[in-house]
C-alpha cells in the first residue's frame, strides 16, 4: 500500500485514526445530550433532537471542535465532562506497534489534529502516546481546521515538508481532500475508525482496518 522508501514525513489524525473514535462519538452523541437534558430539564430524546442540528452546523468549522465554545453555548463544562469520560478513551488496535515502529525508524513523526488543546492533553495523558511524535499540532494554534487547504499551507511555514514525499493518514475524507487539494502525494483512510460501529466503505482514498497493513516494508 506503501512505499515507505518514498515517505520521509509522516503526519497523524488522532481521532478515529489512533485513537478509538467511540469515546468521541458517545461523548457527543450520548452524554452530552444527557447532561443537556439534565440541565434544561429535557428528556434525552428531545435534548438529542435539539443538539443534532446544532452539531451539524457546525461540523467542519474549527468551532465544532472547541471546548470553549460549546461550553459557552450549551452552558456545560464540557472539558470537565470530557474528564468524567475518559475511562473510554482507547488506543485503536496495533497503533501502538505501528508508531514503535516509526520511532525506529529516521521518519519525521507529527500529530496534527483537529482537537482543542485541552481535548488533546487529557487524550495524551490517558494514552502516554505523547513521547512517539516530534511535534504536535493543533489545528486552534493554526487558526484553521484541517478540512481547509490553507491549513496545510500553515503547518508547512511551520513544520517544512516535501509534498511529495510526505504520508497523511486520517479518518475525515474532508481532511484528505484538503490534503490532496493542497497536494499531499500520499493519503491514506482509516475505515474502522470507531471499534463499536461497522466498517466503513471508503472510495476516494485507500483505507486500511487496523496499522498492521501499514507495516510491511517499515
Ligand atoms: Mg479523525
Amino acid at each position: 500500500m506503501i512505499n515507505w522508501k518514498e515517505i520521509d514525513t509522516v503526519l497523524l489524525d488522532m481521532d478515529g485514526t489512533l485513537l478509538d473514535l467511540n469515546f468521541d462519538n458517545h461523548f457527543w452523541k450520548e452524554f452530552v445530550p444527557l447532561k443537556f437534558a439534565e440541565q434544561q430539564g429535557l428528556s434525552t430524546t428531545t435534548a438529542k433532537q435539539q443538539l443534532e442540528p446544532r452539531f451539524k452546523s457546525m461540523e467542519g468549522k474549527l468551532e465544532w471542535y472547541c471546548l470553549d465554545y460549546w461550553s459557552e453555548v450549551l452552558q456545560l463544562d464540557i472539558a470537565g465532562l470530557k474528564a468524567e469520560l475518559s475511562g473510554l478513551i482507547a488506543v485503536l488496535p496495533h497503533v501502538t506497534e505501528f508508531l514503535e515502529k516509526l520511532q525506529q525508524s529516521s521518519l519525521k513523526v507529527l500529530l496534527v489534529t483537529n482537537a482543542h488543546r485541552d481535548s488533546l492533553a487529557l487524550k495524551m495523558e490517558k494514552t502516554c502516546l505523547q513521547p512517539f511524535f516530534d511535534g504536535i499540532i493543533s489545528s486552534h494554534d493554526l487558526g484553521l481546521p484541517k478540512e481547509h487547504a490553507v491549513f496545510w499551507d500553515l503547518l508547512q511555514q511551520q513544520q517544512p515538508f516535501d509534498k511529495q514525499k510526505t504520508l497523511l493518514i486520517d479518518d475525515n475524507l474532508k481532511v484528505l481532500n484538503s490534503a490532496r487539494l493542497f497536494g499531499i502525494v500520499h493519503l491514506i483512510s482509516v475505515s474502522k475508525p470507531d471499534s463499536k460501529q461497522p466498517k466503513k466503505n471508503v472510495s476516494d482514498f485507500p483505507a486500511i482496518e487496523d496499522f498492521r497493513e501499514l507495516m510491511i516494508g517499515l
